[in-house]
């Protein structure tokens, strides 16, 4: 498809730049051929007025037709020239075109790929819970002697790839909303919307033996949207805790630097391999560790919709990470 459309594309380049070069040779040409027409009537008339007697009046007439066979040629000259440099600009427009046309299909058609690729990966991560449910449920219909016991054990299960599917139709929908990039935003403090998201994962904290050291003592003022703000570090810190081992500990810094305040999540978890840290923001990435493991719940969808959130606030998001030894994520906005 967007190697036809290069195809169109260069070709209406082309016709637009031969239809340029065509209109001045064209006027090259007849300017030219008007030159030389007025240059001939000049010299014509000055050889009447000079009354020439018969005698010579045939060597006048013998120059003046070479005049005229001299012009011819210039004519003709000029006519060949401007036809090959017509040829040469065929050739170089076509190729410059095919590379401009080209050049500007690029992030289409790169916008299209990423579309094809999310279609893709939503639909195979929506497919799988649906799969799991209704072998499930096929499996209880084909027993004649479901007892209500391992019917209700069918029934939890169920609902657990319910909750599952509600959490990625939830990721879904919120990184569409943040797609139209629109969201209010106002003078806020940044100690108490990192205060609001290590207070909302306490409790998953607590249920890890994880201790959160964070001393919310940073006086910086920014512009943000509070609540989506908290929402990208709740995805952050959460992180943090899902990939921690039981008893560790998470610590989150916030530092005034410059014109920005950058705040730090760091933990001593199960950290990125190098080849993997430059994904983790991508739409659906899950490190083949998160993949595998079974008990660490995620669709891959958090990083993203906290780079959004993130770049919402002109802000940056970052990773350094060691395998085995922990991950620090580093959140940097402009100060108000
Ligand atoms: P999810 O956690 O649902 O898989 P995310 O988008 O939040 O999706 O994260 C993408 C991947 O990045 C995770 O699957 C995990 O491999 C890796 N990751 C993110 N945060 C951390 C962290 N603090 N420590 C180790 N790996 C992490």
């Amino acid at each position: 498809m967007f190697h036809e459309a290069s195809n169109k594309l260069s070709a209406v380049y082309l016709a637009i730049i031969m239809a340029i070069s065509i209109f001045f040779s064209a006027n090259i040409y007849q300017v030219s051929v008007a030159e030389f027409n007025r240059d001939y009537a000049r010299q014509q008339s000055l050889l009447d007025r000079s009354q020439v007697l018969p005698p010579s009046q045939d060597a006048v007439n013998r120059f003046l037709a070479a005049r005229q066979q001299q012009y011819a040629e210039a004519k003709d000259r000029i006519l060949v020239r401007l036809i090959i440099i017509n040829c040469a600009i065929f050739v170089s427009g076509g190729l410059l075109s095919y590379y401009f046309a080209r050049r500007t299909l690029q992030p289409i058609e790169e916008a299209h790929e990423a579309l094809e690729r999310f279609t893709a990966d939503a639909s195979h991560e929506l497919r799988t819970p649906i799969t799991v449910m209704q072998t499930e449920i096929e499996v209880a219909l084909s027993d004649p002697d479901l007892t209500v016991t391992e019917a209700r054990e069918q029934l939890e299960s169920n609902l657990e790839e319910l909750a599952k599917l509600t959490q990625l139709s939830e990721g879904l929908l919120r990184l569409a909303q943040l797609d139209k990039n629109s969201m209010t935003q106002t003078k806020s403090k940044i100690a108490p919307i990192i205060t609001a998201a290590v207070e909302h994962l306490q409790p998953l904290a607590d249920k890890k033996n994880i201790s959160i050291d964070h001393s919310p003592n940073v006086d910086a003022q920014i512009q943000a949207n509070q609540s989506s703000l908290s929402e990208a570090l709740i995805i952050i810190i959460e992180n943090a805790i899902k990939y921690s081992p039981e008893g560790s500990f998470v610590r989150i810094q916030a530092k005034k630097e410059g014109q920005k305040v950058t705040i730090s999540v760091i933990d001593h978890g199960s950290g990125i391999k190098k080849s993997e840290q430059a994904h983790i923001f991508d739409r659906f990435y899950r490190s083949d560790k998160a993949r595998t493991k079974q008990s660490t719940p995620g669709y891959g969808l958090g990083l993203s919709i906290a780079k959004n959130i993130v770049e919402l606030h002109h802000g940056t998001i970052s990773v350094e990470s060691k395998l085995h030894k922990g991950s620090t994520f580093k959140v940097s906005l402009p100060l108000n």
